[in-house]
This record gives structure tokens, C-alpha cells and sequence, in this order.
């Protein structure tokens, strides 16, 4: 039996609230800004949110957290779609913060009914210098004390467009004296005469963040709201407008962002590097996104468990890109069927084959508990193989192929080199082999005995195909904590494009979302690139954690 795991803190509150009976329905949300795509820390908040109702029963809403019609488009809104179900999961309900825009402004006429908003004509700069410091409270201006009928007035008129962007702002009026910062009279409406991406030009009065979010959360019925510690401060204002306008008491819990090395995981900072240019597109291989890890092959199921590992903690951490190398690997090494590719070529000729048409069987899988089946491999007198696996002076303890050497053709059959071919520049361009008839893999009756195997692929039976390998896209630990701009520690090096690899012939009939392992150099996807007359593979990650910092 598997040891039972001890509960996160966020499940030990929703147990008590479920036992004490304060809520009979367990509801959450995920709520994305449809400002970009999802990252893997959105990953991790996806996986939380949406596992909590999988646990404890209950629903998960997906609330788009439309706000800011500037930055947002429905592009972003059908590929977080998109990646939520391809991750696994499926909410109840399709919502819109720009759907309670009617809502929140009458929950706004209602604070100021009730002398707890206020319309402020000041400007950005004279708000926040009234604002205080931390350390000194901050001054109340003229416009704190109007009456309730002219703040009526004048949030009438900011909703009928008569003000320009800026001109004024509406304020919730609560304690210019608070130890909280964003108690001392929030904003909570601001003007912007711009076209939403649901609402079109019904609207140029905007809610803020900080007055749509609860409210939404309440709107739906929301239990327990999860968002990130950067909340943590928000939390007393969350609480105060739903006490004030006396809605469904939604709860804010806050959990440690993911942070992850080597990248930086900021939808604003990622739409920089498409913007610019610097990679190709949102579902580049090496973005963190959750498309570019699908591109780049990652499974749902190894991003899953990553974010099961890595669990839900109160203080902020930073987590090592190789833990989640670790889970694809894992996934794929279970997964994967295995093939042969060779990336770097060179021509074996084994000069006392006489075979023709010679088929050989390969395990797909010796990982997989049915071993995944087999598939033919055809074999000829001439092979690629890889240059490495040659070595014309050998090393001590070489147990691959130079001169005089022995080594095993995986599947196949021992070979001994017997000499090699250099061109004029003193490359070596083929390497002369003879084999042992009786060496076959599975009937062995040969007495020989090698220590190296090395993969191959039969020159007349080989397909060509491009592949693509990946090195981090930064090569700081901390690119956004670096000084100057996280730009500048994008990794020259983070793609590598090998235009002329030779494949086994069954990879011909490779399929977008399946993982293969060529036998020795690593996991590798087809790319949405690939065509039927040019393959692309990528390359997900290597078989061993070879990178060295
Ligand atoms: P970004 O800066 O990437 O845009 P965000 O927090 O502004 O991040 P939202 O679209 O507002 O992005 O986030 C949706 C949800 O995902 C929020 O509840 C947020 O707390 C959560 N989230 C965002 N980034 C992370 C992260 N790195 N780790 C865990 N949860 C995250
Ligand atoms: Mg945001």
C-alpha cells in the first residue's frame, strides 16, 4: 500500500470547513488574465485548483479575469482553453469578470450611496504623494468629503463618457491612516475609453483588479479563493468589500508562486521574447508556456506529476528546472517507444555481409510492462552510424569501435573494425567492418563477448529528418532577478538545428503527441512543423541529466 500523503495546509482548512459544515460545496476558480498564454506556474495553480474539487467533490469554475481591455484578446482566451483541458482538466462554468461589469458598477453606486466612495479629480502624482509611506500616514484631500449626491453625479458621468482617460478616478473611502497601504482609499473605477474584447464600446469605466476580483469570486460562490502570496496584502480589501456590500463570504487563501530556474515565467516578460522576436512564437519548444512544453513534448501527465512533487507551500522557493526534465523523463521512459536515429553520420560498411533484405526485430519498449511489442528493422551492408562511436586512437576503456575493436550493432550483430577511409582534408569518411554470422542478437552462438553497443541505421533504408535540440533559454539561474534586462541572459546557444539525421524507417509513421526514444541520445517528439516529405523532431530532454552548471 502506498504511504498515504500528509494533507497541504490548503486541504487542512477545507477539511475543517467541510466538517464544521461552514460549506456543504467545495467551489474554486481559476482565474487566467487573458493577457498572454499559460506558463507553468499557471500549470501549478491549475493542478491545485482544479484538484481540490477532484478531491473533496465540489466544482471548479473558469473565470477569465477580463479587467484590463487593453492588454487582452481572445486569442489568449481559446488558448488557455486549450491547455486547461489538454492538462486534464474541465471546469463547470465558462465566466467572465466583464460579465459582472453591470454588477460591479452598481456595487460601486452602492459604496457610494453609502458614503464609502468617493470620485477624485486629483492627479497621479498628487495621489501618491497624499498616500503616505509606510512609515508616515497619509493626507485626506478636498474631494474625500463630498457629498454623496455629486460622487453620484460624477460616477455618472465617467460612465457616460464625458471625462477624458485620467481625468479623475473613483475611490473607496477607507482609512488614509492604515498600516495597509492599500487600505488608504484604494482605487476601485478607472477611466479608458478602449475597446474591450467582449464588452466592445459599451464601457470606458474600468474596475480595477482589486474590486473585480472578490467580488467575482463571491458572485460565483467561490469558498476558497487560491491566489499567490503577492495577494497576501489584498487580502484585508477583499475582505472589506465583501463585508461592505454584505455578498457571499468567498475566503482568500494565498500559496507560493512557482518559480523556476533558468526561466523567467511572467506573461508580460514571455510576450516580450514573441514580441521581439526572440523565439518563435508562444509555443516555442523552450518557452515555459504550456503550449511550448507540449510542443516540446512534454506529456500532461509528467506536467501533473511535477506539480504534485514540487506541493503547495506558504513561503516562496525556487524549484529546479531539472525536476521537471526528471518527470518527463520518467513518464517517457515508460512510455516511449524506442527507435534508432543517428545525428551525427558516418558510413560502416561491413565488407563480408552478403544479406539482402535481411529483417531484424527490435523491443519497443523493455520498460513497458508488455514491452511494448516489437517492430521490424531492415539491415544491410552499409549502415549510419554515429561518428562519436568511433574513435580512430582510442581512450582507455573505450568500448566502442577504432581499430582492431569490437562492438555489438544493437539488434544485430557483432562487428570488428578493420580499417577506415580518410578523405583528403584527413576526415574520416567510412569506417571497413567485418561481422560474425553467429553473433545474432537473441541466438548468439558466437563465444564472443563485447562490452559496447552501439545504434545504427541502414543507409538504403533510411528516411532523413531535421532535429531540433534544446538547451535552457537562459543561461542565468534567475534571468528577472539579474540586474539590467532578463533579456540579456537569453542562452545563445538554446537551439541547436541538425538538418540531415538519419531515422529508422518505422519513425516515418511518427504522430504529433507521442513520445519516442531514439535509443541513446535521448526523447524526441515529431514538431508541428514536420511534413510528410520533411520531418522535424524535437528534442525533449536528454536521457540523462547531463548538463553541467
Ligand atoms: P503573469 O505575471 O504570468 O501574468 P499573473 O498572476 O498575472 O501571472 P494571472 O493570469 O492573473 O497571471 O493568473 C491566474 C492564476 O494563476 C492566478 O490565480 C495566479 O495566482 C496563478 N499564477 C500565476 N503565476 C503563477 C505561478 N508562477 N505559480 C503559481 N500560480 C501562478
Ligand atoms: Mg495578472
Amino acid at each position: 500500500m502506498s504511504e498515504e500523503k500528509s494533507l497541504n495546509f490548503i486541504e487542512e482548512i477545507i477539511e475543517n470547513d467541510l466538517k464544521s459544515g461552514k460549506y456543504e460545496t467545495l467551489v474554486t476558480r481559476f482565474p487566467p488574465e487573458p493577457n498572454g498564454y499559460l506558463h507553468i506556474g499557471h500549470a501549478k495553480a491549475i493542478c491545485l485548483n482544479f484538484g481540490l474539487t477532484q478531491k473533496y467533490g465540489g466544482y471548479t469554475n473558469l473565470r477569465f479575469d477580463d479587467t484590463n481591455p487593453v492588454t487582452e484578446k481572445t486569442e489568449y482566451v481559446n488558448s488557455q482553453q486549450e491547455d486547461i483541458q489538454w492538462l486534464g482538466f474541465q471546469w463547470k462554468n465558462e465566466l467572465y469578470a466583464s460579465d459582472y461589469f453591470e454588477t460591479l458598477h452598481a456595487y460601486a453606486v452602492q459604496l457610494i450611496e453609502k458614503g464609502l466612495a468617493y470620485v477624485d479629480e486629483s492627479t497621479a502624482e498628487e495621489i501618491a504623494v497624499q498616500k503616505g509611506t509606510p512609515t508616515e500616514p497619509g493626507t485626506p484631500n478636498q474631494y474625500r468629503d463630498r457629498s454623496i449626491e455629486e460622487n453620484l453625479a460624477l460616477f455618472a458621468k465617467m460612465k457616460a463618457g464625458e471625462f477624458e482617460d485620467g481625468t479623475c478616478i473613483l475611490r473607496a473611502k477607507i482609512d488614509m491612516a492604515s498600516t495597509n497601504m492599500l487600505m488608504r482609499d484604494p482605487i476601485i473605477y478607472r477611466i479608458k475609453h478602449a475597446h474591450h474584447h467582449r464588452t466592445g464600446d459599451t464601457w470606458c469605466i474600468y474596475p480595477m483588479y482589486d474590486f473585480a476580483h472578490g467580488q467575482s469570486d463571491s458572485i460565483e460562490n467561490i469558498t476558497h479563493s487560491i491566489c499567490t502570496l503577492e495577494y497576501v496584502s489584498h487580502r484585508e480589501l477583499y475582505d472589506w468589500f465583501i463585508t461592505q456590500l454584505g455578498i457571499f463570504p468567498s475566503k482568500q487563501y494565498e500559496f507560493a508562486r512557482l518559480n523556476l530556474t533558468y526561466t523567467v515565467m511572467s506573461k508580460r516578460k514571455l510576450l516580450q521574447l514573441v514580441n521581439e522576436g526572440l523565439v518563435s512564437g508562444w509555443d516555442d519548444p523552450r518557452m515555459p508556456t504550456i503550449s511550448g512544453l507540449r510542443r516540446r513534448g512534454y506529456t500532461p501527465e509528467s506536467i501533473r506529476e511535477f506539480c504534485e512533487r514540487i506541493g503547495i507551500a506558504k513561503r516562496e522557493n525556487l524549484i529546479e528546472l531539472s525536476l521537471l526534465e526528471f518527470c518527463i523523463r520518467e513518464d517517457l521512459n515508460k512510455k516511449a517507444t524506442r527507435a534508432m536515429a543517428v545525428l551525427d553520420p558516418i558510413k560502416l560498411v561491413i565488407t563480408n555481409y552478403e544479406g539482402d533484405g535481411e529483417i531484424l526485430t527490435g523491443e519497443n519498449n523493455p520498460e513497458a510492462e508488455d514491452k511494448g511489442g516489437t517492430r521490424e528493422i531492415p539491415f544491410s551492408k552499409e549502415l549510419w552510424i554515429e561518428r562519436e562511436d568511433f574513435m580512430e586512437e582510442p581512450a582507455k576503456k573505450w568500448f566502442r569501435l577504432a581499430p582492431g575493436a569490437m562492438a555489438r550493432l544493437k539488434f544485430a550483430y557483432i562487428v570488428k573494425c578493420e580499417n577506415f577511409v580518410k578523405d583528403a582534408d584527413g576526415n574520416i569518411t567510412e569506417i571497413h567492418c567485418t561481422y560474425f554470422p553467429e553473433s545474432k542478437s537473441g541466438s548468439d552462438t558466437s563465444g564472443l563477448s563485447v562490452k559496447g553497443t552501439i545504434h545504427w541505421v541502414s543507409t538504403k533504408h533510411a528516411k532523413t529528418a531535421e532535429v531540433r535540440l534544446y538547451d535552457r533559454l537562459f543561461t542565468s539561474v534567475q534571468p528577472d532577478a539579474e540586474e539590467g534586462d532578463f533579456k540579456d541572459y537569453l542562452n545563445p546557444n538554446s537551439k541547436e538545428v541538425l538538418s540531415k539525421v538519419y531515422i529508422e524507417p518505422a519513425l516515418a509513421e511518427a504522430t504529433l503527441g507521442t513520445g519516442y526514444q531514439f535509443i541513446r541520445k535521448g526523447y524526441f517528439c515529431l514538431d508541428k512543423d514536420s511534413t510528410a516529405e520533411h520531418l522535424v523532431f524535437n528534442r525533449v530532454v536528454s536521457l540523462k541529466d547531463g548538463w553541467k552548471g
